[in-house]
């Protein structure tokens, strides 16, 4: 593989991380399309099939998109981010690989992310089901962001086995747990949440992240909020964290 590989995209763009322990921070963000999940709550384009183009934020931060025909050529990625380094120097504090599910792109992923960490440090959000495809990429890797889906919340059944696994091996970078909640969300997801985690290392933080709707609103009795991270008292680092880049206008 090469500067030619291509891989479906929906949008570059420069914004800030609206979740997780790297809330608040600027970065890079670089959307695959397509996820193998199909989670009740999901609200990101481009999952099902992958749009005819990829959204390029030029300026970062700006929003003043460009599109590129899918699918994308990894030296257009590449030009872009070195653009951005080059012109905007320390803005950035690292490039978040995000989808969809960007383990899809697992092959794709081994060629750019050595070239890509070069630029900025690696933070890879996932949905934590596809251990085989983490494993080789983990040298390449500095935040691994991952969730453990409820049956609740999520509609996804039969995945705590493949969470185990794959925190196991995310265990080796800064790694985290995402978990997203609602008013449906059971005691007992909770803490089998936190037995995984804790069985690895109760030190790894877990982020309990309240559905947030696109208006910033949050549909869910605080009260529970404080149970469940009662609930997660094994664990020696528990935040409460909801999607803030909806009510900051984020993208
Ligand atoms: S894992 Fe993420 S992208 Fe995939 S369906 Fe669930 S919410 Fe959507």
């Amino acid at each position: 593989m090469s500067k030619n590989a291509t891989a479906a995209m929906v949008e570059c763009f420069s914004s800030i991380q609206g979740e997780g322990i790297l809330v608040g921070m600027r970065q890079a963000f670089l959307r695959f399309s397509g996820c193998n999940l199909s989670c009740a709550f999901c609200d990101t384009p481009g999952m099902t099939a992958p749009p005819a183009a990829c959204q390029l934020e030029i300026t970062p931060g700006r929003r003043d998109f460009i599109e590129v025909p899918n699918p994308l050529c990894f030296s257009r990625v590449l030009t872009l981010i070195e653009s951005w380094t080059a012109g905007w120097p320390g803005i950035h504090h690292s490039i978040s690989i995000t989808g969809g599910e960007p383990l899809l792109h697992g092959a794709f992923l081994a060629e750019w992310l050595p070239q890509l960490r070069k630029l900025l440090p690696i933070h890879l959000e996932t949905n934590g089901t596809l251990p085989a495809v983490l494993k080789p990429l983990m040298p390449h890797l500095d935040y691994v962001a991952m969730d453990i889906k409820l049956p609740s919340a999520s509609g996804c059944e039969g995945l705590w086995d493949d969470h185990r696994e794959f925190l196991r091996i995310a265990s080796a970078a800064k790694a985290f747990v995402k978990v997203v909640i609602d008013q449906t969300t059971e005691d007992w997801e909770i803490q089998r949440a936190c037995e995984i985690i804790a069985g690895i290392d109760r030190a790894i933080p877990l982020i309990l992240q309240p559905v947030t709707l696109n208006d910033g609103t949050i549909p869910m009795s605080p009260l529970r909020m404080l149970e469940f991270q009662e609930l997660a008292g094994q664990l020696k680092e528990v935040r409460v964290i909801p999607q803030t880049h909806k009510f900051m206008g984020q993208l």
